[in-house]
């Protein structure tokens, strides 16, 4: 099974539409896909229409942001959920409401720092004010020429400590872990890896989320490498979390990694989609 349940279209802060994404999977011989843009669902109908036509499993899918500890951001993907649920789509459209705001502080900041017009060039890529995010920002940067690519922008000004960076409050672990709940859905922790949380930091953020009833990880991701990966499968196994497997993909020359092009699962883990297919 090729799943692939984790990546972006232009609906967030992905390059593609919905029905591209579904029409690049297929291509790259994808069997089971989620589209999981950022506090958003907009996407899904195209993309279940898209996916039914190319004879592809389709489950719905959104990457939730939500505020931990002393101002970290973590991800969680939910995943299989009925995305006109009431609850969930209240509450990812209050945590988008707060980005719009939040990008004019950061354009403040990029400003004082010499980068100019940082705003309305987001916008430019974003096109929707709530869905506007650092991946646009950083593709303005790039265009302006201040950096060779996305991944330098971070580095240099998005980054959490760097000029570019605002502190924000996106969703609470319970509230975020309520709503796909209240929908149906699977949670997902997205790239554990990803977090600069100490060791003792990320099994707090694992042993809470398994309290507060999420059940999955993701032990493949298109930004973990061996390492990671082992040491989320033995996370997996230690807390009986159900793996998960997505490329993060958010397009043609910004990912390194293409949809479906991940390593496989280590074979022992059960699967998060094992239920559904
Ligand atoms: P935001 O939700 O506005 O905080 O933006 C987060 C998005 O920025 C992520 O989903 C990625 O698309 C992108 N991103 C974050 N960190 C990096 C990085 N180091 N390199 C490239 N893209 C990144
Ligand atoms: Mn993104
Ligand atoms: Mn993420
Ligand atoms: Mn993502």
């Amino acid at each position: 099974m090729n799943a692939d349940l984790h990546c972006h279209s232009n609906v967030s802060d992905g390059l593609l539409s919905p029905a591209a994404l579904v029409e690049r999977a297929r291509a790259n011989g994808v069997d089971l896909l989620s589209l999981t843009d950022h506090d958003e669902v907009g996407g899904l109908d195209e993309a279940r229409q898209a996916a039914d036509a190319a004879g592809l499993h389709f489950v719905t899918g959104t990457e939730i942001s939500v505020s931990w500890g002393d101002d970290q951001t973590v991800h969680i993907v939910g995943l299989n959920f009925d995305h006109r649920h009431p609850a969930l789509v209240a509450g990812l459209a209050r945590v988008r409401s707060g980005r719009d705001a939040r990008a004019g502080r950061m354009a403040e900041e990029l400003a004082k720092v010499g980068i100019d017009g940082a705003y309305a060039g987001a916008i430019k890529y974003a096109g929707n004010p709530a869905l506007i995010s650092r991946a646009h920002f950083a593709r303005y940067i790039v265009e302006r020429g201040f950096a060779r690519d996305v991944k330098t922008v971070f580095d240099h000004w998005l980054a959490k400590g760097k000029p570019g960076y605002v502190s924000h409050a996106w969703a609470e672990l319970p509230e975020a872990l309520d709503w796909i709940k209240a929908a149906g859905g699977v949670a997902v922790i997205a790239h554990p890896a990803r977090y600069r949380l100490t060791a003792t930091e990320r099994r707090e953020l694992f042993v809470a989320f398994k309290e507060l009833g999420g059940q999955g990880i993701e032990v493949i991701s298109g930004s973990h490498n061996a390492d990671e990966v082992r040491e989320f499968a033995g996370i997996a196994r230690e807390f009986g979390f159900l793996a998960s497997r997505g490329s993060d993909f958010h397009g043609p020359g910004e990912s390194y990694i293409d949809l479906g092009r991940t390593a496989a699962l280590p074979p022992d883990l059960k699967t998060v989609w094992e239920a559904w297919t």
